[in-house]
């Protein structure tokens, strides 16, 4: 039966062994709990996503072999000792209706350890280990283990398998000529370069009988220079159709492309075009991946006949209740993934378990029960940035009356400021849905507040949030300069100030970028315009231009300034950015023309720029000319209103920002709100 909430993505599929209830796959992601060891808790974090209504699973990647293991000691499955483990995962999601299948997945040339194994011997960009070129006899061994760990896979009670056929990874590097270039039956003509992946799928489905489910995810678009055609995508996936998968989920973008295909800057559901090209073409059902992130998009990708089933797998982090709510009628209410990677992937490649930055509870499931406060209390909270808000709810979730008073019209905070930036359009989706959520725990909202001290003592708890304000720097200004220093509030924010046509960026941190993409982008980014966009990144119909790239690259928009921007620091500009998204602000900067300078000394403000030394150590003074001199040096904690309070006697819990600007982003910001909240 289908819902009449979004008809098509609650419509049942049936695969023969397994009928799920739904079409939302929930993909795979390395969310690290992989490796704790700690079986119950991934089966937490997985009964949970079940609870709240997803059909079919697919876990973290397992590797089939320790030369396949993304990084040393990375999660895999090689002997039969693993699967008592794994039953305590798959024994409870099934015990709650849920379905599971296990990826397998070999990172080929990408694992990250010296053992790492190709088809030939060609170090990956984004690797310092060149791979050993396999010969007939290893690959033989890499097939063979595939099939052992499916066998296991079935053994231990999973689902299904899914392998792992796409991203630039081990098959994926049999396919395409920029990494295979062997000559044996394993490479040289496409049949050849495709027989590995058929060859595993084929082995896996002998290992495991029918009633098992196989997914193969498949490159769709490879988005590399040298990588499939659309001919080649055609013919791999009626191969492996032939050779046994159930289903075939997209693959888009391999990690070392340049291309971004699931950060906040990709537009939604940007790649479902590609899905579609193979719908009809096979007759196996078809998933749409990659930034589909609510349920209206989802329907709509099922509804037009882009694919037969949806995957997403970081909306899970940020509401494991996704499905239940799209179903009830409180689409509303589902926290939005806004696919910045902060708390997820930035946290893998940094070796950390994952979360989400607005659901810090995301894989903690263990040890974070949300509970009933015991005693429910008055709390008052000051400032409704993102501190303020996630303690609010939490707050009221756990049955406390709460009052948010905020001083300005809105509630965000600086989330608005990140909102106004090109690329960053998901911050607007987070704000409408924290009003939602302010409004559905029936939180008291006081807009343009001027909370004073004898009104906070009648609350029994006191909560500051006040967030942070910008730096001020002593440079030393000469003549008359009025007007022409602005810092990243009043730059973000409007304020009717000018904004000349030459500026200078002091501060390359997250803020000086974000400000830098605001300033040569009049109006809005490409975003919010897919056809813009894939202009701009240079992605093309893999019928027309191998592996979708068009060979001209990146085809930006004209910028609207000339931007420079500095940091004293002697290091690249942008390397405290994120690890998963700094190389994209990065790289659409130097495009828009952007200059970077680093080790510069700043002297004075004049009328016509600011002089500088530099750069690197040197005496050398330069006058670099600009219209506009926008700061962008951190920020300082906007704690008088709290240390008013303490000098009045009362004891407020002091958060995020207003607590210490040290580090502070919006991750740590809904942590520390949420984790007080908790306690209270
Ligand atoms: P930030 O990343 O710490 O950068 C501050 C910048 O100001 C640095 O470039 C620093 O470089 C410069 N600076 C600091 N003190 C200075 C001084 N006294 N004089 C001159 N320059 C000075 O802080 P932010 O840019 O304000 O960002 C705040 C937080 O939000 C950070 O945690 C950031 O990661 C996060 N955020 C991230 C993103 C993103 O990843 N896209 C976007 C926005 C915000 P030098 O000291 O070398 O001059
Ligand atoms: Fe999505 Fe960001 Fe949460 Fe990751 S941290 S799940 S990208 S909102």
């Amino acid at each position: 039966m289908s819902s009449p909430n979004y008809p098509h993505l609650f419509s049942p599929i049936d695969f023969g062994s397994i009928c799920l209830a739904n079409r939302v796959v929930m993909g795979s992601m390395h969310t690290g709990l992989e490796e704790t060891g700690d079986f119950q808790r991934l089966a937490d974090f997985y009964v949970e996503r079940v609870l709240g209504g997803v059909s079919l699973i697919v876990t973290g990647g397992i590797a089939p072999n320790s030369e396949g293991a993304v990084f040393p000691n990375a999660a895999a499955m090689t002997s039969p000792s693993e699967i008592k483990e794994h039953q305590i995962i798959t024994d409870q999601v099934h015990q709650c209706g849920g379905r599971i299948a296990m990826q397998i997945l070999h990172a080929g040339r990408y694992a990250y350890g010296k053992n790492c194994v190709a088809p030939s011997a060609i170090r990956s960009p984004i690797s310092p280990f060149v791979p050993h070129e396999l010969s007939s006899n290893e690959i033989e061994k890499q097939i063979s283990d595939f099939a052992a760990t499916a066998q296991r896979a079935q053994d231990a009670g999973y689902d299904g398998i899914e392998i792992m056929g796409s991203e630039g990874y081990f098959l994926n590097q049999f396919l395409v000529k920029r990494t295979n270039r062997r000559n044996d039956q394993w490479g040289g003509s496409y049949e050849n370069r495709m027989r590995l992946p058929v060859e595993i799928l084929r082995r896996c489905r002998e290992a495991t009988g029918g009633d098992f489910l196989i997914i193969f995810r498949l490159s769709m678009l490879d988005l590399v220079p040298d990588g499939s055609n659309w001919d080649e995508v055609l013919q791999l996936a009626r191969a492996v159709e032939n050779a046994g998968a159930d289903i075939i989920n997209s693959g888009i973008g391999w990690h070392e492309s340049r291309i971004p295909t699931i950060a906040t800057r990709v537009p939604r559901r940007a790649f479902s075009w590609v899905t579609k090209k193979l719908m009809g073409a096979v007759n196996v059902p078809i998933v749409a991946s990659n930034r589909i992130n609510s349920p209206d998009i989802a329907e709509q990708i099922l509804a037009e006949g882009y694919a037969d089933l949806v995957s997403m797998a970081r909306p899970f982090l940020a509401d494991a209740q996704f499905v239940k709510k799209a179903k009830n009628g409180q689409a509303h209410l589902i926290t939005p993934c806004i696919a910045c990677n902060q708390a997820c992937l930035d946290h893998t490649f940094e070796g950390k378990v994952s979360s989400c930055i607005v659901n810090p509870r995301a894989c903690h499931e263990s040890e974070w029960q949300m509970t009933k406060a015991e005693v429910k209390k008055s709390v008052a909270i000051v400032g409704a940035g993102p501190a303020g808000l996630s303690a609010a709810l939490t707050a009221a979730e756990r049955g406390h009356r709460v009052t948010l008073f905020e001083k300005s019209d809105r509630i965000g905070g600086q989330l608005n400021m990140a909102s106004r930036v090109p690329g960053k359009e998901e911050f607007t989706t987070l704000l409408t849905w924290y009003a939602a959520m302010l409004e559905e725990w029936d939180i008291d909202l006081k807009l343009n507040a001027d909370v004073k001290f004898d009104i906070l003592t009648r609350f029994d708890e006191v909560i500051i949030a006040t967030g942070v304000k910008p730096r001020d720097l002593e440079i030393r200004k000469v003549g008359d300069i009025s007007g022409q220093v602005l810092n990243y509030a009043e730059t973000l924010t409007g304020d009717d100030k000018e904004i000349g046509d030459k500026v200078v960026i002091v501060g390359a941190g997250g803020i000086g970028f974000d400000v830098a993409e605001f300033l040569v982008n009049d109006g809005p980014g490409t975003t919010l315009d897919l056809s813009l966009w894939l202009k701009e990144w240079g992605v093309e119909d893999p019928a027309q231009f191998r592996g979708g790239v068009h060979p001209s690259g990146f085809a930006p928009r004209k910028p609207s300034r000339q931007v420079i921007l500095m940091q004293r620091k002697t290091e690249k500009p942008g390397r405290q950015l994120g690890k998963t998204t700094g190389w994209i602000h990065r790289s659409a900067l130097r495009h828009k023309n952007v200059e970077m300078r680093s080790g510069v000394k700043y002297l004075a403000i004049e009328p016509r720029g600011i002089r500088v030394s530099g750069p690197n150590g040197s005496s050398q003074t330069e006058l670099v000319e600009a219209d506009t001199v926008v700061i962008c040096a951190g920020q300082v904690p906007d704690r008088d209103f709290a240390d008013t309070l303490v000098e009045s006697g009362l004891r407020p819990h002091v958060i995020g920002g207003a607590k210490s600007a040290t580090d502070l982003d919006a991750k740590r910001a809904v942590q520390e709100g949420a984790g007080l909240a908790k306690t209270l």
